[in-house]
């Protein structure tokens, strides 16, 4: 039967595939009976999974004892724990018994004796003892994962090039481990437009909607899907009339983007000769790749955390150091703009996950890293000498507080300090810029442009704090709006103010990447823009077509008004001609 699902696009494009539904290991294990001679066997299975998970944590402990981060005493501290619920004859002497009462799978075993302990845990008035329950949930996916054969992966069982990927909720985290596979779209019931899972979808280039409530529960492996990222539909089991319908339109939407790729080489500047540029966003190394062939100006925002998510252990110092230094060989002498560690909230590391009620204001970003200087310095010194290989910019996220720009500082000099105690090579001249993401930040400029040489407007943040929306809560994602008056004031502000005093602005959050936001963000005074690289020729194409002569006045009326609905004609209007869809 046919039936349709509507959410938020947040990847353009159209896939048609089969779906292939992922999860987390023990949100859905299979439940099956063994014959009786089988059942000694599938006890033995289940505690060798326990010995490949003691030798998986015995091994992240050597690791940690061989790393000298700040971190290292908590993250200790967490395997340690999961050493000690592993070991709990609670958990594999009970499972061993179930399987023999009940002849069933050692996964499904498992599962039931973790529900039980969590059960348990939940009775505990104690709130520090009874978040443990987390650590006993971490511990039995990583049997599970062991009884599948897997190392701590998101279950992949089929890699086809027309997998749609169906899922409840991904985390960052488990969505980057899809750039290693070829996939065709993306589907979750969670999630908001700017949530990083999404952002992470968005540099896939391919189709992605989220905040689907219900896609999880109401699809089967294997459905016919199709996944329209223009309109935020999806259609279950579509007929022929509907399917050759939709072959025909992700036909015409392939040839527009051949046409665009004509644009590749084309200089960015406006009908009005002003001069564009078009930096990328990247998450991993291997991104670089797509900004190539782009031939974006650089890169305006590589969220290096991505690098540290989905493993045990930190990437030390040269691993870091090889990884920026390949990207900024790569971009042979353009300029590549790393940010420090945005980690924490939804891009926590693993075995560090904190349970706090408000992690988007709590230890993320720079707050994170100077909360943990160890890991920050490690990093401050890969970047400075990944810079003798090229052009590069260190940007620090999240910044507000004069103190924090102080102390990040400090550690910036300290950092040059050691290297030059080492005899190291490295740029002592990189510059350093702040993101403007917070709206402290903004309405008090004057911190950040007093201590940092260029700034980039982090508008998915901005937009989270101006309008007190979480990103990531396909709940409120209604609400998230950029073309909130607010937000709109803020970041004229900011553009206005930064070029004022001469220095150099870009946005580098996804309303950079949005072609119905060029002609708005150039009228506002935007020269640089970053985005993710499947979205720079678009972008490109309405700076090659905008007047800014004729747009600023347009836009400076805009933001004079209050009311959503006259914005939104209004910026239909300045977008009229371009062929821009709304
Ligand atoms: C932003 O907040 O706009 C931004 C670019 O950073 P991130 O999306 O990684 O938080
Ligand atoms: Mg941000």
């Amino acid at each position: 039967m046919t039936f349709t699902l509507h959410g938020l696009a947040v990847s353009g494009g159209i896939a048609i595939g089969h779906a292939y539904l992922v999860s987390h290991a023990t949100l859905e294990v299979a439940h099956y009976s063994l014959p009786p001679r089988k059942v000694d066997d599938e006890v033995v299975r289940l505690g060798r999974a326990f010995d490949a998970v003691r030798a998986e944590l015995a091994e992240l402990r050597s690791g940690l004892l061989n790393d000298g981060t700040e971190a290292r005493g908590e993250l200790l501290a967490f395997v340690d724990l999961h050493s000690m619920i592993l070991d709990d004859p609670l958990l594999l002497d009970e499972a061993g018994a179930y399987i023999r009462s009940r002849r069933c799978n050692a996964e499904w075993a498992i599962k039931r004796q973790m529900d039980r302990l969590v059960e348990q845990f939940e009775q505990i008035d104690d709130a520090y003892l009874r978040s443990r329950s987390a650590d006993v949930v971490q511990v039995v996916e990583r049997v599970i994962k062991a009884l599948a054969g897997k190392r701590n992966r998101v279950s992949t069982r089929r890699r086809d090039t027309d997998s749609i990927v169906v899922a409840h909720d991904l985390s960052p985290a488990d969505t980057i481990q899809f750039k290693a596979q070829r996939i065709a779209a993306f589907v979750t019931d969670l999630g908001g437009a700017t949530s990083h899972t999404a952002i992470v979808a968005r540099s896939l280039a391919i189709p992605a909607l989220v905040g689907m409530h219900q896609a999880r529960r109401l699809i089967q492996d294997d459905d016919m899907l199709i996944v329209d990222g223009v309109r935020g539909v999806l259609i279950i089991n579509p007929d022929e009339r509907i399917l050759d319908e939709y072959r025909l339109r992700a036909r015409e939407i392939e040839i527009e983007r051949s046409k665009l790729k004509r644009l590749t080489g084309a200089v960015a500047t406006t009908l009005d000769g002003e001069a564009v540029q078009l930096f990328a966003n990247i998450e991993l190394p291997q991104d670089v790749e797509q900004v190539r062939e782009v031939e974006a100006d650089g890169i305006g925002l590589f969220r290096t955390e991505f690098m540290f998510l989905n493993r045990d252990d930190l990437p030390d110092e040269d691993e870091q150091f090889e990884a920026y230094r390949s990207v900024v060989q790569a971009m042979k002498g353009k300029p590549v703009t790393l940010r420090t560690l945005d980690i924490g909230a939804d891009k926590a590391l693993r075995g560090a996950e904190r349970s706090e009620a408000n992690p988007a204001l709590g230890l993320r970003a720079i707050r994170y890293c100077l909360a943990e200087p160890r890991m920050f310095v490690t990093q401050l010194r890969a970047i400075l000498r990944a810079a003798h290989y090229g052009k590069v910019r260190i940007m620090l996220p999240m910044v507000a507080f004069q103190h924090e720009i102080e102390s990040a500082l400090a550690m910036v000099a300290l950092a040059k300090q050691q290297l030059r105690e080492a005899n190291r090579k490295f740029d002592d001249r990189v510059e350093i810029g702040a993101m403007v993401e917070i709206p402290a930040a903004a309405l008090a400029l004057g911190t950040l442009m007093n201590h940092f040489s260029f700034l980039s407007i982090g508008t998915n943040d901005l937009i989270q704090y101006t309008l007190a929306i979480d990103r990531a809560d396909e709940a409120v994602a209604h609400l998230y709006d950029p073309l909130h008056p607010a937000v709109l004031r803020l970041v004229q502000q900011v553009i206005a103010q930064a070029k004022r005093a001469g220095m150099p602005v870009a946005v580098c959050g996804e309303m950079a990447g949005e072609p119905q936001f060029a002609r708005l963000l150039l009228g506002m005074g935007l020269r640089q823009f970053s985005m993710h690289p499947s979205q720079l020729l678009e972008v490109k194409r309405e700076v090659l077509r905008c007047d800014c002569g004729d747009i600023a006045p347009r836009v400076i009326k805009l933001l004079r008004s209050d009311d959503p609905i006259r914005i939104r004609e209004q910026l239909e209007r300045i977008n009229a001609g371009s062929g821009i869809v709304q």
